[in-house]
């Protein structure tokens, strides 16, 4: 049998939190090096309705109780009295009652930083590899181009935080298809592929982003960008890569002042075989003289690859703002 400890002077002040109350407390072990409390020393008979007792040596616990104490977090005694903690169970079950009321606040600043808004990942497809060269002309292979301004794109992408993916970081062959699987097996994705242009003449000039007008069927219903984030339908008509490839082309023609071809649909395969908002960059011509020396530097690539990203940004930043004005519509 314990001692019976001296009893308290003062009654113990409610605690100020929640998690402090009696509900909650087997959640938070107090800090150790406290002084142990006294063990509870709980009145023969005393009855505790709708809780389970459990014989103890010497006493009747609810079984509460009886956790508690093994764990070492013996409650004062007069803490045990239904007249004490029957109340603090009241303002407890109260203010959890009135926490969930209070609706939750909607301001920018309020959002949670990832959690649920979380960036779509970027899939990078640099055109052409492995024994496809592409276009070539000056002394330009256009798989070269295409993967050096798709790893400098990687790099301005993941600066922004977004997520990055690649169908290819080196000098390999991928069937079309599996370029555009790749970025399929990817819930929230948006898909760029890196091209360079050629024409009959030598004389075409600019850049031009395509997009598919029609993506190919899919068994299931498919991407659709305000789903990625709160599972809730695409705003009508979905984007299917058209104002994705406009805000690429625009950043382009923009940032480099080059010749604007426009933002045009083409049912290429990469761009239709693709779920999620696609585009393929041409970025200049390659048998253009002019372009082609242009092309051949690292820095024209390094802008362009920038170009390419801020369009990747304001689409993605736009796309979000109509998403939360559609949200507030619907309220
Ligand atoms: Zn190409």
């Amino acid at each position: 049998m314990d001692p019976i400890p001296p009893a308290p002077k003062r009654r113990p002040r409610p605690p100020r939190r929640i998690e402090d109350l009696p509900l909650f407390a087997s959640k938070r072990p107090r800090p150790a090096g406290n002084a142990k409390p006294p063990v509870a020393k709980v009145p023969n008979r005393v009855t505790f309705p709708d809780k389970k007792v459990i014989k103890h040596s010497d006493m009747d616990v609810p079984e509460d109780l009886e956790t508690q104490q093994s764990r070492k977090q013996p409650l004062p005694r007069s803490w045990a009295s239904p007249s004490v903690w029957l109340p603090i169970m009241s303002l407890a079950m109260l203010l959890a009652g009135v926490w969930m009321l209070i609706p939750p606040r909607t301001e920018e600043s309020d959002l949670p930083p990832e959690s649920d808004r979380t960036l779509p990942t970027v899939v990078i497809d640099a055109g052409h590899g492995g024994q496809d060269s592409g276009a070539m002309a000056h002394g330009l292979r256009e798989k070269d181009l295409t993967l050096d301004t798709a790893l400098r794109l990687e790099k301005h992408l993941r600066a922004q935080g977004f997520p990055v993916v690649l169908t290819r970081r080196d000098d390999r062959y991928l069937e079309l298809f599996d370029r555009a699987h790749i970025a399929n097996r990817i819930p929230r994705a948006l898909f760029v592929s890196i091209h360079f242009n050629d024409s009959t003449t030598g004389s075409g000039d600019g850049v031009e982003t395509f997009y598919a007008q029609q993506k190919a069927a899919f068994s299931d219903d498919g991407w659709t960008f305000a789903g990625l984030i709160q599972g809730k339908s695409e705003p009508v008509p979905m984007d299917q890569g058209a104002s994705f490839a406009a805000s690429i082309q625009a950043s382009i023609v923009g940032e480099l002042g080059v010749t604007d071809r426009g933002a045009k649909p083409r049912q290429l395969a990469v761009v239709r075989l693709t779920r999620c908002p696609a585009a393929l960059v041409e970025g200049g011509f390659i048998n253009n003289p002019a372009e082609a020396r242009k092309l051949a530097s690292p820095e024209y690539r390094e802008k362009l690859a920038t170009a390419v990203c801020d369009g990747v940004v304001v689409y993605y930043q736009e796309r979000e703002m109509m998403r939360r004005n559609q949200e507030l519509a619907g309220r």
